[in-house]
């Protein structure tokens, strides 16, 4: 016992200075400064003692020191928020960002992040200007609008609409519409921290006109629907629809409000895909109100877009938490390059990357699906599988729940028919250079190629493969 620990005492003391380390560390240093380097070697050390104080019996030398060191910068270096390649079938994928954003939403970016701009500068008058005034004729154009402002997110746009038009009165929403998105944002929920009172109206699976009627008292301060984005209640039902509750809501001479959720711009059934309601849909119906995300259908940053009645907008645009939802400067570049690409429907798909992968054809992903295999396959050894499969993408981000489009994906599995390796698979793809997130069907690792663009990307960095 006496000799082990006087062992492991002397074994502590083989091992290197710290100072001793840098001086022979001058390249890294030069790299990453002698700051981090220092700390990148002391946890190193530190390391190294606690393996030996548990029994590790032998002294690692300098190198292996220094070298253990580097990985550590390397990795303290690196990125966290970086590209990846979404191969998951779901085009608005939001844990991987939702939408791509077009060649000209990033020029526009870059020009207002790298220089000083107009934000809040009116160049015609030399006076303090509105920042908002750079989207708000655009979304009017194209929603047929009176006026528009835009905020952080569509559930901050919600959030601001009830707290302005609706604090401490009284919002009938039907049972069927009080939804959940994406775990973190509830329609009742949402309505509580606006300060507003949520009554609920008819059942899950029907709402009559009747029953908003019969909810309208003297505290109500709107009528609102909400599009039901991300489910579908079949079978038995009926909703109320926004021109009845518009008529209502005129009759009871208080605002409509609809909060569509994705909500897009145009009739996507002309490209081929099931249609979701447009804002300007909502806005000929009657709504005094629009509520829709930037980044979902419509393929733009993150933002949250609220057009609709001039009056109510101006309420809106007065309400001091509009400040803590403001958009930033970038931001707005990116959705007012994004809604001009709209003015012109024709080069819409080949412009916008949320509409060009939602669009490409079957033919053009088996063409793709045909040229990488054999990559695939080349660095896959006889372990593995890899087959072309059809498949079937979704819009994602909520939208269109139930539909589908057909696609192609690459499927790998194992050879051996008994065997599941499709986390070995997935976890060695998210491990690439640019890592790959595909998805995982009945043990095989599914890579659909509807968002692969950057194919060369894709197949150079296959060498690194390792599974
Ligand atoms: C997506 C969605 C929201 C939230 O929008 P974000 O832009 O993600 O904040 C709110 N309401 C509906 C109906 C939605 O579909």
């Amino acid at each position: 016992m006496e000799n082990d620990s006087a062992n492991y005492k002397e074994r502590l003391r083989q091992l290197p200075s710290v100072d001793r380390l840098l001086l022979k560390s001058k390249n890294v240093v030069s790299q990453y400064g002698h700051q981090v380097v220092t700390l990148a070697l002391r946890d190193t050390l530190q390391e190294c003692r606690e393996h030996i104080i548990a029994g590790e019996t032998s002294v690692p030398d300098e190198e292996s020191i220094k070298q253990a060191a580097e990985l550590k910068l390397r990795d303290r270096a690196a990125a966290s928020l970086r590209r990846v390649f979404n191969l998951t079938g779901t085009v608005l994928h939001t844990n991987l960002g939702r939408a791509i954003l077009p060649e000209e939403a990033i020029d526009a970016i870059n020009a207002v992040a790298s220089g000083y701009s107009n934000l809040e500068f009116d160049l015609e008058s030399g006076k303090r200007g509105d920042r908002e005034s750079h989207v708000e004729s655009l979304i009017c154009e194209l929603t047929g609008a009176e006026a528009a402002t835009a905020v952080n997110n569509n559930a901050a746009a919600v959030l601001l609409v009830l707290n302005t038009l609706a604090m401490n009165r009284e919002v009938p929403v039907s049972r069927g519409e009080l939804v959940e998105i994406g775990g973190s944002f509830r329609i009742p929920e949402v309505m509580e921290r606006a300060g507003c009172k949520l009554i609920e109206v008819g059942a899950t699976n029907r709402t009559h006109l009747q029953d908003y009627r019969a909810a309208i008292n003297d505290r109500t301060a709107l009528l609102m629907k909400v599009h039901t984005s991300n489910y579908k209640i079949e079978g038995f039902t009926k909703e109320v629809t926004e021109t009845e509750l518009a008529d209502l809501a005129t009759e009871f001479k208080i605002p409509f409000a609809m909060d569509l959720g994705s909500g897009s711009l145009i009739d996507l059934a002309e490209f081929g895909i099931p249609a979701e309601p447009t804002a300007a849909d909502v806005i000929r119906h009657g709504a005094d109100i629009v509520t829709f995300s930037g980044d979902k259908l419509l393929g733009g940053p993150q933002s949250g877009l609220i057009a609709g009645r001039a009056d109510l907008i101006d309420q809106i645009k007065a309400n001091p938490l509009k400040r803590a939802l403001r958009l930033d400067k970038m931001t707005l570049a990116g959705i007012a390059a994004v809604l001009k690409l709209y003015r012109n429907p024709d080069t819409l798909c080949q412009k916008l990357p949320t509409l060009r992968y939602l669009t490409r054809p079957q033919t053009e992903l088996r063409d793709l699906a045909a040229r990488i295999t054999p990559a695939l396959s080349a660095v896959l050894d006889e372990r593995f599988r890899v087959d072309i499969l059809d498949s079937a993408s979704q819009v994602g981000s909520g939208s269109l729940p139930s539909e589908t489009i057909a696609s192609t994906a690459i499927g790998i599995r194992s050879a051996n028919s008994g065997e599941d390796v499709s986390r070995a698979l997935s976890s060695a793809f998210r491990n690439l250079p640019t890592p790959v997130i595909g998805h995982v069907h009945k043990g095989s690792l599914l890579l659909d190629l509807r968002c692969l663009d950057d194919e060369e990307r894709f197949v150079s960095q296959l060498s690194s493969l390792q599974v």
